[in-house]
């Protein structure tokens, strides 16, 4: 059974494409092995007694007044892709998706939290040949200034993607731009998070005075908790991204909101809680 969280009327299941303990620097070069072994309280969920770093590729599905949204699309299979392990991927992510209780066609939203190429991937799947939107009934939601930016990128790992995950979508009349404050139902909603990409989003969810969020990759692990000043190799905007996450740390750690990470491996949900002039991720 995947995980889920109850939360209200709400329930948020997770779906898991991939997780691995491994090496980090690559996407935060200051998370090495030792760096992660002096924070004694990421084992044994976010890191290996040999610091390695665990971090998970999922969606989330929000069902919430009629609603069933998939928020980030992970990988996706069939796609070349310059990171060994992503590409041309078999997985089973969407018979994993269809056994949780959603069927492609049961989806009426899809959410990109930004169009970094594990978060646009089951966008779209290969059919006879053509990349094909996997969730024909759905209205996929792609902040504005993002799609902007994508569209135009000129370097081949973004174009890649964008090509083959997002302009299908396009082309099916199936996107809809919008805005970082877009409200997608009563009790969801976007949230401005810059920075990590100019439009990037992560998506808050509230029911009966109950609030969680999803952090997108406005950090991507629980390790930048206690240190937000070790930046992602792929923040658009370095700074931009540090006031983002610095922000969202500090609007959110002392409070009952949940928080949802993106990449944080099982079990991915906890509460920021201040420790000192810092603070830790603590799970429930
Ligand atoms: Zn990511």
């Amino acid at each position: 059974m995947p995980q889920s969280w109850k939360l209200g009327q709400a329930t948020i299941t997770k779906i898991v494409e991939i997780e691995v303990p491994g090496r980090m620097t690559w996407i935060v070069p200051q998370a090495t092995p030792e760096a992660l072994l002096a924070e004694r309280w990421l084992q044994p969920h976010f890191c290996t007694p040999v610091g390695k770093a665990i971090l998970s590729i999922h969606s989330f599905v929000i069902e919430l007044e009629g609603l069933c949204m998939v928020v980030d699309t992970c990988v996706g299979n069939d796609k070349p892709r310059d990171i060994a392990a992503w590409n041309l991927r078999q997985g089973t992510f969407l018979q994993d998706l269809t056994q949780a209780g959603f069927p492609p066609e049961r989806v009426d939203r899809v959410m990109c939290t930004h169009l970094h190429v594990d978060h646009v991937g089951w966008n779209t799947r290969l059919v006879e040949g053509r990349w094909q939107p996997t969730f024909p009934n759905a209205r996929y939601l792609f902040q504005a200034r993002d799609l902007e930016h994508f569209l135009s990128a000129d370097d081949a790992m973004h174009s890649q993607a964008v090509n083959d995950s997002v302009r299908p979508v396009l082309d099916a009349g199936l996107a809809q731009p919008v805005d970082s404050d877009h409200r997608v139902c009563d009790g969801v909603w976007l949230e401005p998070t810059p920075g990590h990409t100019p439009g990037h989003v992560s998506v808050h969810i509230r029911s009966d005075g109950h609030e969680a969020v999803i952090t997108g990759d406005l950090m991507h692990h629980p390790v930048q908790a206690a240190h937000p000043d070790w930046a992602s190799s792929a923040d658009v905007d370095p700074d931009q991204a540090l006031a983002t996450r610095r922000g969202f740390i500090e609007r959110y750690a002392d409070t009952p909101t949940l928080i949802l990470g993106t990449h944080f491996a099982t079990p991915t949900a906890g509460r920021f809680v201040a420790e000192g002039d810092s603070h830790r991720f603590v799970v429930d």
